[in-house]
């Protein structure tokens, strides 16, 4: 059977012409070739010239990364979910970008990635001050450095006494936990093991002899031995 597909756009709804490709929208919920949602020149065109990002933001909670883009026509991409590829050096969201744009977004990240690396912890030390207070000193792989940095813990949150940026007051949290763990296993190693608590044998007197146990059971023991209408086991 021969059929005919129209050169349609799915976009502007114009009809167009082809040279030596089309353009068409990926879509999985397309099974015949007829409702393909072809996209034409012009539609592409101002797809890429949209797609000029003048700010992109990456912020990554809970290993989760998220962008927000904002494009030169002031159009905002609010905390997209995002994935960085190290081999094309690109960044793929759940929003169609042109590969152009897409370059751009690695370059925003790699800076940030940068960023990030240079705000991590390389070595923190702590002790306890004079005054019975939690001292740190720390520096970041990016050479910051804070010394004495006076803290203590309330209600389970950890609290320092100058104000510290977010990613230092993260750093000394995880620290600090893997320094509690440290001494409390030194502590319980030098303590004897622990033992069982001692049992003392119950009387005799308050063994179950059966005679109260569930409801109309004469023998003793359990119910399904005594008065089992299917004649029982
Ligand atoms: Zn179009």
């Amino acid at each position: 059977m021969i059929r005919t597909l129209s050169l349609t756009c799915s976009r502007c709804g114009k009809a167009f012409s082809a040279q030596d490709h089309l353009y068409y929208q990926d879509d999985f919920s397309v099974q015949s070739f007829q409702v393909i949602k072809l996209v034409c020149d012009d539609c592409i065109r101002a797809w890429k010239e949209k797609w000029q990002i003048a700010h992109a933001e990456f912020h990554e909670h809970n290993y989760v990364l998220t962008v927000t883009i904002t494009l030169q026509d002031g159009t905002v991409y609010d905390n997209m979910d995002c994935t960085p590829m190290e081999d094309t050096e690109s960044v793929i969201t759940g929003e169609d970008i042109p590969p152009e744009a897409q370059h751009v977004l690695y370059e925003y990240y790699v800076a940030f990635a940068r960023q990030r690396e240079a705000q991590q912890l390389k070595d923190c030390f702590f002790s306890k001050g004079e005054d019975g207070k939690m001292v740190a000193n720390l520096t970041t792989v990016g050479g910051e450095q804070y010394d004495k940095l006076a803290f203590s813990v309330e209600e389970g949150y950890l609290k320092t006494e100058q104000d510290v940026p977010d990613y230092i007051l993260e750093g000394l949290v995880t620290a600090y936990k893997s320094y509690l763990a440290q001494e409390q296993m030194l502590s319980t190693a030098s303590q004897p093991a622990p033992r069982m608590p001692q049992r003392k044998p119950m009387p005799e007197s308050q063994w179950n002899t059966g005679d109260s146990y569930g409801s109309g059971n004469t023998g003793g023991g359990f119910g399904r031995r005594n008065k089992n209408p299917f004649g029982g086991f």
